[in-house]
């Protein structure tokens, strides 16, 4: 146990470094006290401004839900959140209060949770200013800025709908912005990258839209446990039957074979399950052109499952390795 991390152990700290100190060549350990030493030398705890634009807080409620270890006891004790809409108990004036008294000061991480409204301001409008423009405002002195959930990364859900809602991307420019896609936010992916830039001052590495590689790095079908059928070409078409129990869900709309994420490896819910073990196929929520560019979901129907299966016949999917 470390003074500084209060609550959480060493091994749970771990599960939300491993993928951290992989990429920064360093151990485990030597993360764990890169972080431990930057906490101890700032003479005030990290702030963090929250903002919630077009979202339904699944985000938050992803983070806060988040067992074991206990994410709030990172999250709530050793950061400052200084404003966030759901979680903190001041109001009104005082809440905006402090929000003006911190975007002055600078320095602070800046999660972003929810879409941005572009076609018209009024449709997000928080204490009777646009969104879009209290984005621009606090991106300005942040010394990081998140995309917390596939909503405020590139538009997600209420892309589809006629605000022509956007991502972060859109509205803050010439400043690295590190996304964190998937429908809800994965609280490691949020606490994983919030520790790298304790330990490191910078965003980890980034993909070509903006996801830390260390996250998203391989494709849901790379590590799912149905492979073998999909390379097989035994497709689950009826639930009910029990033979088909574990075949792959291509013909139900998977979209696995397209959408980078780690859920297969890293799974839900402190680690219980995830969509595709489920028998829910994946969605493609990391990926930016999620949900319009992933519908339908439920089925194989659709001009990117057809892709999917043109390239499987071309040979450019190609079969799982043998394990060696
Ligand atoms: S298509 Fe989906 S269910 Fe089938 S192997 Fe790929 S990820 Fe798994
Ligand atoms: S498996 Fe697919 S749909 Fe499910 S959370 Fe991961 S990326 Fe999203």
């Amino acid at each position: 146990m470390n003074e500084l991390l209060g609550d959480i152990s060493r091994r749970d700290f771990m599960k939300y470094c491993a993928g951290a100190a992989a990429v920064l060549g360093l151990s485990e350990l030597e993360l764990f006290e890169k972080v431990s030493e930057a906490l101890a030398s700032s003479s005030t705890k990290p702030p963090v401004v929250w903002l919630e634009g077009q979202d339904c807080a699944g985000c938050t409620v992803s983070l806060a839900g988040a067992l074991n270890p206990p994410a709030s006891a990172l999250i709530l004790d050793k950061l400052s959140i200084r404003y966030h809409e759901t979680i903190m108990a001041a109001s009104g004036y005082v809440a905006e209060a402090a929000y003006e008294e911190t975007v002055r000061a600078g320095g602070y991480v800046l999660c972003v949770e929810g879409s941005i409204p572009i076609a018209d301001d009024r449709f997000c409008m928080i204490a009777g200013r646009p969104f879009r423009r209290t984005v621009e405002e606090a991106a300005k002195n942040a010394a990081a800025i998140i995309a917390v959930g596939a909503c405020a990364a590139y538009g997600g859900i209420p892309a589809a709908g006629p605000t022509g809602a956007v991502g972060v991307g859109k509205v803050v420019k010439n400043k690295p912005i590190i996304h964190l896609p998937t429908c809800p936010v994965h609280c490691d992916h949020l606490v994983g990258s919030i520790l790298y830039f304790l330990a490191t001052g910078t965003a980890p590495p980034l993909d070509k839209v903006g996801r830390p590689k260390m996250y998203f790095g391989e494709t849901i079908h790379d590590n799912c446990r149905r492979r073998s059928y999909f390379d097989n070409e035994m497709f689950l078409t009826d639930w009910n039957d029990p033979e088909q129990k574990n075949w792959c869900l291509y013909e139900k709309g998977c979209k696995g074979p397209d959408t980078y994420a780690d859920c297969a490896v890293r799974r839900w819910n402190d680690g219980q399950n995830y969509c595709v073990d489920c028998g829910a196929g994946c969605m493609g929520c990391a990926e930016p052109e999620f949900y319009s560019g992933m519908s339908p979901l439920y089925t194989a129907d659709s001009k990117r499952s057809r892709d999917i299966m043109a390239r499987k016949k071309a040979g450019l999917i190609p079969p799982l390795k043998e394990e060696a």
